[in-house]
């Protein structure tokens, strides 16, 4: 088998892979994107874009499209009911893209994907990267997809491939962190809320934490701490339990408990869910790279 060769070879086309793909299409270096995955994921996940991510991508000729598919807003608020306990505003901070952003993840990937192709690149998808081998003078990965095996040989190895990610795992870069102790439910929906568009607000009480999140085209993300997520989220039984548990639990516990004022009409009540899922959150820390690493 022989080796295919390029410059950097970014394993992982998420935001981050694919940020880096359209900077190095740009800069007029060699490279190759792979991603195991035969489509990008169509789920809105991270949905906010700050003012400094902007400025990074403004390189990459994005932003027109990502202001314009997405909801500009300023506002965040931590709140007990009505009252707001902590206002944040966010349209002084210096820069031209002052505010937050709201814009589904599977957007920004999708704007990401197509700049990379008008940038004459293309992500290399339903390829699996099974090893990395460090070979001293460069890199050598192995990739599956199906039957297919490809030897590619680099001298630069970016592990954009998430959480669970073969590269840092290789290059012992460590990943450490814990777990939260509460578990969450989140859903994109459209309901009924007289509370404005403008504004993300968290309400604490003691029976959890409800996040309503202004989205674009109208709907709302919400996120609800829940007894007991799933190990892993994403599955179908899960995806239909979770859209139960916006419905029954966290919505009318949102109403009752949060005490949102207004009529019943007004008050919040999803007419629509679109996605819905429930998931354990972890906070981690990459270590840096050991020396010698070319990860
Ligand atoms: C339900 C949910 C809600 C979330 N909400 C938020 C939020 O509100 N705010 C927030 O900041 N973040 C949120 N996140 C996290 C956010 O989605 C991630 O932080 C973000 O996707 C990380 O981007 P990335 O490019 O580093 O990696 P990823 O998006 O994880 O992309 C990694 C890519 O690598 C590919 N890959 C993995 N292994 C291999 C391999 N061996 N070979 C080839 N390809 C491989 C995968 O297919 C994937 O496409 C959420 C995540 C989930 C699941």
């Amino acid at each position: 088998m022989k080796p295919l060769n390029t410059d950097v070879l970014i394993v992982g086309a998420g935001p981050a892979g694919l940020a880096l793909a359209n900077t190095l299409a740009r800069a007029g270096v060699r490279f190759l994107v792979l991603d195991r995955l035969a489509q990008g994921q169509n789920t809105s996940r991270a949905a906010v874009l700050h003012a400094h991510t902007l400025e990074m991508l403004e390189p990459l000729g994005v932003c027109v499209r990502l202001e314009a598919a997405g909801l500009k807003l300023a506002k965040f608020s931590i709140r007990d009911r009505a009252r707001a306990l902590v206002s944040l505003c966010f349209d002084a901070l210096p820069s031209r893209y002052a505010g937050i952003l709201m814009v589904p993840q599977n957007v920004t990937e999708e704007i990401l994907a197509d700049a990379l192709v008008a940038a004459g690149g293309k992500v290399g998808r339903g390829w699996m990267v099974e090893s990395v081998i460090d070979l001293g003078d460069r890199v050598r990965a192995i990739a599956a997809r199906g039957a297919e095996r490809r030897a590619i040989d680099a001298r630069y190895v970016v592990g954009a491939d998430g959480m669970h990610s073969v590269v840092r795992h290789t290059a012992g870069i460590g990943f450490s962190g814990h777990r939260y102790d509460e578990s969450f439910v989140l859903a994109d929906v459209e309901m009924q809320w007289s509370h404005g568009r403008d504004e993300v607000k968290l309400y604490f009480s003691p029976a959890g934490l409800v996040v309503v999140a202004p989205l674009p085209a109208g709907t709302f993300r919400i996120v609800a701490t829940l007894a007991d997520a799933p190990e892993f989220p994403g599955e179908q039984s899960s995806r239909r339990s979770s859209t139960r548990e916006v419905r029954n639990m966290a919505v009318p516990r949102f109403r009752r408990s949060y005490g949102v004022r207004g009529s019943a009409s007004t008050t919040a009540s999803p007419t629509a869910i679109a996605a819905a899922g429930s998931c354990l959150l972890e906070t981690r820390r990459m270590s840096i790279a050991p020396q010698g690493a070319k990860a």
